[in-house]
């Protein structure tokens, strides 16, 4: 059995000093308790940041909106910032996971959770970069049909699981952390890493630095936005494709875009191309289709996932349409 000290701290100092000593993070628990149950994590230590006040969502001045770190998925997904100003965020967070997992899990978990590879899942699987440097990666040549079509190399194929990073990268999202070296922000589209030479990190936050809050700048897309999921089940599976988008649409021509794909890489893949492609040109079914071809050019599929371009693209065009449609 996994024995392991508990802490409940009372201070972000508090916690960060727990870190120090070798601490790890536990807010929810609705992903680290598992994956210590199955022996994929083995801390010595955790401490709980429950009790800090990381648990509210507040308008900002500059017109954006802070949801703390500590927030449920469920509280910042149904806030009426959020669906108001953010409905994309909104749809994405309640696509996933399931209502009960969704009380329990905080915004600031959500983005540290764990890729579902079933080879990292499980350690009785040896070959895992991300589990075991230097091991290798079994997904390679086996059971790949879940896994990354952009940014993968060798070292490691495996996807980011959350629907609600996709979301957060369409909108411009800032992650506040506090650390030894003190607070710093950092762009969404910088937060999570690829895993190039360092497969076993998901992110690029420091070692013992705390995410403390997520914030949503002013967005232009508003309504104008769109989540779409797609999986093996409706009801409660990862995404296989996910796609989020925003359209500024003014006088029929479209101002700015996003278009950001889940399921298909280690981070939230946005494409820069495929919102070039929209900006400038009348809304309108040719210029969605267009830009989803250019969406999931360069993809490089693996032996069982090519099927995700075609999902990809098709499912880039359906986001952009009901986004318009929309407005
Ligand atoms: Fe491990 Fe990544 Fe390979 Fe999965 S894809 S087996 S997480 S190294």
């Amino acid at each position: 059995m996994l024995t392991f000290a508990y802490h409940r701290a009372t201070s972000i100092d508090d916690a960060l000093g727990a870190a120090a000593r070798g601490a790890r993070y536990y807010a929810g628990g609705t992903n680290m308790l598992d994956l210590m149950k199955t022996g994929v994590e083995t801390p010595s230590a955790l401490v709980d940041i429950g009790d800090l006040d990381l648990g509210s969502v507040q308008a900002l001045p500059s017109g954006g909106v802070l949801i703390g770190a500590g927030v449920t998925n469920s509280d910042a997904a149904n806030h009426p910032l959020v669906r108001a100003a953010y409905p994309v965020l909104s749809q994405a967070i309640l696509s996933g996971a399931t209502t009960q997992i969704r009380n329990m899990a905080t915004v600031g978990g959500n983005l540290m959770q764990r890729t579902r590879c079933p080879y990292f899942m499980d350690p009785a699987f040896t070959a895992c970069n991300k589990r075991s440097p230097g091991s290798g990666c079994a997904a390679v040549a086996g059971f790949n049909r879940e896994h990354a079509v952009f940014g993968a190399g060798t070292t490691c194929v495996a996807v980011h699981p959350s629907d609600m990073a996709v979301a957060l990268a369409a909108v411009d999202a800032l992650v506040h952390v506090a650390g030894p070296s003190g607070p710093r922000s950092i762009p969404i589209g910088g937060f999570f890493t690829l895993p190039g030479e360092h497969p076993e990190r998901d992110n690029s936050l420091a070692p013992g630095e705390l995410i403390t809050g997520i914030e949503l700048p002013p967005s232009p897309f508003g309504a104008r936005s769109w989540y779409l999921k797609v999986r093996d089940r409706h009801s409660y599976a990862f995404a296989l494709v996910s796609v989020a988008v925003g359209l500024d649409i003014r006088d029929g021509v479209t101002r700015s875009a996003a278009v950001v794909l889940g399921g298909v890489a280690a981070t939230p893949w946005r494409v820069g191309a495929a919102e070039a492609e929209l900006v400038g040109r009348t809304a309108d079914a040719d210029a969605f289709r267009s830009a989803a071809r250019v969406a999931v050019s360069g993809a490089e599929p693996l032996s069982q996932n090519g099927f995700k371009v075609v999902l990809a693209r098709n499912s880039v065009e359906r986001a952009l349409t009901r986004a318009a449609a929309r407005g």
